[in-house]
């Protein structure tokens, strides 16, 4: 449930209209609902109330200063896949100690500062990482805090782009290898291992995939007992889905239910690391519809936002809900590929979607909370969009839109 609602046939976010909104605020514009965001992590709390936990919000998912201040001042912990989202946690008052930090390519540099910085844990995806952990902890004189992101081999049955627990993803180390990989990090002085992870794969509407993957963290937590490594968390990774169009996934109580039921009875922490579930239908981004142009096969509306803006439906065919910002009682209604200004084919944000729009006017993409904002680019020299939170009948600029100096304020004229 969001807080973007129709008052009088009228988009709202919260108490404010999207359409004073837009206006004041220009075009294209991501909004995100605050009361949204704290029912979200609200949530995520209650489900796992009865067990001690860390909620490491995944922060690609969308790195807002304002969305990472938010989390970490509702106690949330976050999980990183780099220096810069590091950085950015620690510049929100996100506390390091915190921060777990997953990715397959970490560097030596990124890994020298997360360790100064004093986060909780590594996840660590491959052999040679642990190599490069171990020697960097070395020269620093620390002891790096690890944890193995094993990969169970088990299906999310999601999107295969976001798919990412099977034995054909780069991420993780197999489940089959996972016991010699400890036996090795537990003779090594620079490591303390805290933890076994996993994540397989975003976007998934049932609980099934992760009770299994559970199950197999749960064998191996029992052979690393018996081994005499002792384990102090279980990470059972992000990756809960939200609807976008016509699914129906477990609310965050049901989806960690089972698994709470089966860790219940050991002495460990269970962490969860939810990006999308957290933030992607507290957002939403509004475009304005700059031509209708009618042809004999398809009719576009030609929108101002484009695969710049909000990546998903050109990248994984993603489907995203496209809504009038004002729905007018008898208007007609056309079928419409919605498409952005960029000079991609590739460059829509839906197709064959039944709108009655003319142009002027605004629509609006609903959950582009999540990897929207995180994953626009400056393609075809577009200025990245202004993001307002809003409280209730409050709204606060959390990104200014892009000035276009800003274009190329790195850039030099050389070698002529
Ligand atoms: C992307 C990612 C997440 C978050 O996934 P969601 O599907 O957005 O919940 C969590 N953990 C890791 C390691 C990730 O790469």
């Amino acid at each position: 449930m969001d807080f973007f609602n129709y008052k009088n046939n009228e988009l709202y976010a919260e108490d404010l209209a999207v359409t004073d909104l837009a206006d004041q605020y220009g075009s294209p514009l991501y909004i995100y609902s605050k009361a949204t965001l704290v029912r979200h992590m609200n949530a995520f709390k209650e489900a796992l109330a009865k067990k001690r936990h860390l909620i490491c919000y995944a922060v690609k998912a969308n790195s807002s200063l304002s969305i990472l201040a938010l989390m970490a001042s509702l106690g949330a912990g976050f999980d990183v896949v780099s220096e810069g989202e590091l950085r950015r946690v620690i510049k929100a008052g996100g506390d390091p100690k915190k921060v777990v930090f997953s990715g397959v390519g970490k560097t030596a540099h990124e890994i020298a500062f997360a360790l100064e910085q004093g986060i909780d844990c590594f996840n660590i995806e491959s052999v040679p990482e642990i190599n490069a952990i171990s020697s960097v902890a070395k020269s620093l004189g620390k002891k790096a805090r690890v944890s193995v992101r094993v990969n169970p081999n088990v299906d999310a049955k999601t999107h295969p782009s976001i798919s990412t627990g099977l034995k054909s993803n780069k991420f993780g180390i197999a489940y089959d290898e996972a016991l010699a990989v400890y036996r090795q990090m537990a003779a090594d002085p620079n490591l303390e291992i805290c933890g076994i992870d996993c994540h397989i794969g975003s976007q998934m509407t049932s609980g099934a995939p992760i009770l299994e993957a559970t199950e197999r963290l749960l064998d191996l937590y029992k052979e690393l007992t018996e081994c005499g490594i002792k384990i102090d968390h279980i990470d059972i990774g992000g990756g809960l889905g939200v609807t976008y169009g016509d699914e129906t996934p477990p609310s965050p109580y049901e989806y960690m239910s089972a698994v709470i039921n089966r860790l219940k009875d050991l002495d460990i922490s269970i962490y969860v690391e939810p990006g999308r579930a957290m933030v992607a239908n507290a957002g939403i981004l509004v475009t304005k519809a700059l031509y209708l142009k009618k042809g004999s096969v398809k009719n576009f509306c030609i929108v101002d936002a484009g695969m710049n803006d909000l990546i998903r439906p050109a990248l994984y065919n993603s489907w995203m809900n496209i809504v009038e910002v004002k729905k007018h009682q008898d208007a007609k209604v056309d079928l419409y590929d919605v498409v952005g200004p960029v000079c991609e084919s590739d460059d829509f944000l839906g197709k064959e979607r039944k709108l009655a729009v003319s142009a002027g006017e605004y629509l609006a993409v609903r959950g582009a909370g999540a990897y929207g904002s995180s994953m626009s680019s400056n393609y075809n020299s577009r200025l990245l969009c202004a993001e307002i939170l809003v409280d209730k009948n409050k709204s606060y600029v959390i990104r200014k839109r892009q000035d276009f100096s800003q274009l190329w304020e790195n850039e030099s004229i050389a070698g002529l």
